[in-house]
């Protein structure tokens, strides 16, 4: 199979690794899309000492595994636990002692056509979630995770430092608690974002010193640090909750005299996190920044380490529907779909049509005929659509999910 190695801290792509076997209780899943984070570029920096394939938030399908799951879409937690450690028997089991952790630690990850994962780590994506929005599930779920930790409430006034992939999930999390909240970054880009949700934004001087309950870094930088710990007030929470890769220089007295707490924050639950993406409570569409096939992976990491740039993706589908032998066959497109200039995928559990969208005409790529029964389109120039070979969209840019196409395969 294809994957993308990191070894000695450099990457390549790789088309000679062999698919993995999974041994007695873990599951066969190919990858669909997977998402870059802070933690896969700290690896190729020397985070960790990790050789081989890197990438933990990905969305697959089953291919081998429990029958309940075979053919499904599905996400994972990435910690692989013994169950029969301390911790594990404690109930930490995200600190498993023992523990492999998908693309980090002693396993290899989801930048490749497959992984393999307990099948206990695996959560079925419910079907009005797109393969897109499933890509946060992992990031969401930490996100989420400080509110396991950290009881926050509506009197609570919170700060988040930092405007980045993982500010804008914690922010988005912590906004539907109800609690005061302000967020503080330096792009105006991304702080628009937030504020189109009507959250609060602002330079991090608009953090007033001893003014917040709880403060939540999200930056990973000594600045950010040094602004979230003046920011909380005497007896006040700091959370930590981006990975640092150097030592950090802490205010110990300030610690000590104002009685901070200060809260470790890392993986967190996967189904809540879903739900709320099922809800459609939480935005993620705007954090895509671009996305790469597997073969352009290294553009793609050099894509994601430029200032500014939210989440880039990998794309593992082969690009065509030479997979499909399937009759004609009428399926939805996922909700939510963006239809913008580029490439669009149209997602069906086991078969993958690419479609191109130029400016005002939506064509499928490589001649594949294909039919749009029903088309509600919101935007300008919107209208019903009902017509073969292609639609015009004029400038349309988000299709509803009643969206229908019917996919032939070609002769
Ligand atoms: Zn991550
Ligand atoms: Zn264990």
């Amino acid at each position: 199979m294809r994957a993308l190695w990191l070894e000695d801290r450099r990457l390549h792509v790789r088309e000679d690794v062999p698919i993995p076997e999974p041994p007695s209780g873990e599951a066969l899943v190919r990858v669909l899309r997977a998402g870059i984070c802070n933690t896969d570029i700290e690896l190729t920096h020397g985070y960790y000492p990790f050789t081989g394939i890197p990438g933990h938030e990905f969305v697959g399908v089953v291919e081998r595994g429990p029958s309940a799951l075979v053919g499904r879409r599905v996400v994972g937690e990435i910690n692989a636990v013994c169950g029969a450690c301390g911790a594990c028997l404690a109930g930490r089991r995200t600190h498993c002692e023992r523990r492999t952790v998908l693309g980090i630690v002693s396993r290899h990850g989801a930048f490749a056509d497959h992984l393999i994962l307990p099948a206990e780590n695996l959560h079925a994506v419910p079907d009005g979630v797109s393969t897109d929005a499933a890509v946060f599930t992992e990031p969401l779920a930490a996100a989420l995770e400080i509110q396991e930790q950290v009881p926050i409430g509506a009197r609570d006034r919170v700060l988040v430092v930092g405007d980045g992939k993982l500010g804008q999930l914690v922010a988005q999390t912590l906004a539907l608690t109800g609690c005061a909240l302000l967020v503080v970054g330096r792009h105006d880009a991304k702080l628009a974002l937030l504020a189109a949700r009507g959250i609060e934004t602002g330079r991090a001087d608009r953090a007033a010193r001893g003014e917040f309950d709880v403060a939540v870094e999200c930056t990973g930088n000594p600045e950010g640090f040094a602004v979230a710990q003046r920011a909380v007030r005497p007896r006040g929470t700091l959370v930590l909750k981006s990975t640092y890769a150097g030592a950090l220089t802490l205010d110990a007295a300030a610690v000590v005299v104002n009685e901070l707490t200060l809260v470790g924050s890392r993986c967190g639950p996967f189904a809540p996190a879903l739900r709320l993406l099922a809800e459609g409570r939480v935005a993620v569409a705007p954090l895509i920044h671009a996305r790469y096939r597997l073969a352009e992976a290294l553009t793609a990491f050099e894509d994601a380490q430029r200032p500014g740039v939210l989440k880039v993706l990998l794309e593992m589908e082969a690009g065509c529907s030479s997979r499909g032998s399937e009759a004609s066959e009428q399926r939805d497109v996922e909700p939510g779909v963006e239809l913008e200039r580029g490439p669009v995928v149209v997602q069906r559990p086991a078969f993958h049509v690419r479609m191109r969208v130029s400016e005002t005409r939506l064509e499928p790529a490589q001649k594949i005929p294909a039919r749009v029964g029903r088309a509600h389109t919101t935007g300008a120039g919107a209208e019903d659509v009902d017509s073969t070979a292609h639609v015009e969209l004029q400038g349309s840019t988000r299709v509803e999910p009643e969206l229908q196409v019917a996919i032939e395969p070609h002769e």
